[in-house]
């Protein structure tokens, strides 16, 4: 894991989206979780779309690294015998990806669960493709379409689509409920909750506060099934909200305990220094930001 192939730091890094911090509640780096070498197992890209529930499939885009892991999920979502498909995230301008999602059917609508790159890099490439309208919460992300709001419900691809604005990771995350996707419905989470690890806040944009509040609403969502953005598809997106919580409660305590002995108006480095003492240079600024967003959180 070395520099995290982002030299503009985290706001326009299109790996900066995805750290694994759950390792290290037991050790001292706080991301080192996806530094070691990939199994031999790990997904490829394959040539068609992978089922992922009821009213969804998949395709692994070609962008695995560091930090979005095995690389970003593309999804489609369609109703059976439905002509018609909405796409979630196209992600990286790669001709083969886009061309493999533009086949799953008459695309209507594409969707953006936030700004970062590595799921918008081909939005434009993709509205020009296949014509349908990219919508997403910033206007600047948007082709041919109006900005999505929280609330909004929507039915493309014969599938019932509610939108949820979960603020935390960014400021214009958005995840997409499926109530009717199977038994306990699903939710296309975005980078607000991964397949593995746990998620970035991309501070100052991305709040912790904002985040805890967004676990709160996507846990109220019950038992669904839990299609994130990167890492695999998941059962029980409330029981995953929990763990993230404690993950970042425990996190907190961390801090607290660093500033109960530095003193309250200790520094972002003098904090990160305590807390993830080994952390390898490389990605430092990962733990400082990380450090900087508890700090905001605990102060504010
Ligand atoms: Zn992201």
């Amino acid at each position: 894991m070395k520099g995290v192939g982002c030299e503009r730091g985290l706001v326009q890094c299109q790996d900066g989206t995805v750290t694994s911090e759950s390792k290290a509640t037991s050790g001292n780096s706080p991301i080192n979780g996806d530094s070691s070498p990939q199994p031999s197992s790990s997904p490829q890209p394959s040539s068609s779309l992978q089922r992922s529930s009821e009213l969804t499939r998949f395709r692994l885009a070609p962008n695995p690294g560091p930090m979005s892991l095995d690389g970003t999920n593309s999804y489609v979502i369609g109703a059976p015998g439905s002509p018609y498909v909405a796409v979630v995230d196209p992600g990286p301008d790669d001709e083969e990806h886009l061309a493999v999602l533009a086949s799953a059917g008459v695309v209507d609508v594409v969707l953006i669960t936030h700004r970062h790159a590595d799921h918008t890099e081909a939005s434009a490439r993709f509205h020009q493709i296949t014509g349908a309208p990219v919508r997403a919460a910033l206007l600047e992300h948007c082709h041919g379409g109006e900005p999505l709001m929280g609330g909004e419900v929507l039915t493309a691809g014969g599938v019932e689509i509610r939108v949820v604005a979960t603020p935390g990771h960014t400021s214009d995350s958005l995840c997409f409920h499926l109530p009717h996707d199977g038994p306990t419905g699903s939710v296309l989470t975005g980078d607000t909750i991964l397949g593995r690890g746990t998620t970035v806040l991309d501070f100052p944009d991305g709040r912790l506060g904002d985040y805890l509040s967004s676990l709160d609403k996507l846990e109220a969502m019950g038992p669904a099934t839990l299609l994130p953005a990167h890492g695999p598809v998941l059962p029980a997106l409330d029981e995953k909200c929990r763990e993230y919580r404690d993950h970042r409660e425990q996190r907190l305590d961390q801090i607290r305990a660093a500033l109960n002995s530095l003193g309250q108006d200790a520094s972002i480095p003098a904090v990160t220094d305590a807390v993830y003492p080994d952390v390898d240079p490389s990605v430092r600024w990962a733990a400082e930001t990380s450090v900087a967003a508890q700090l905001d959180y605990l102060r504010s």
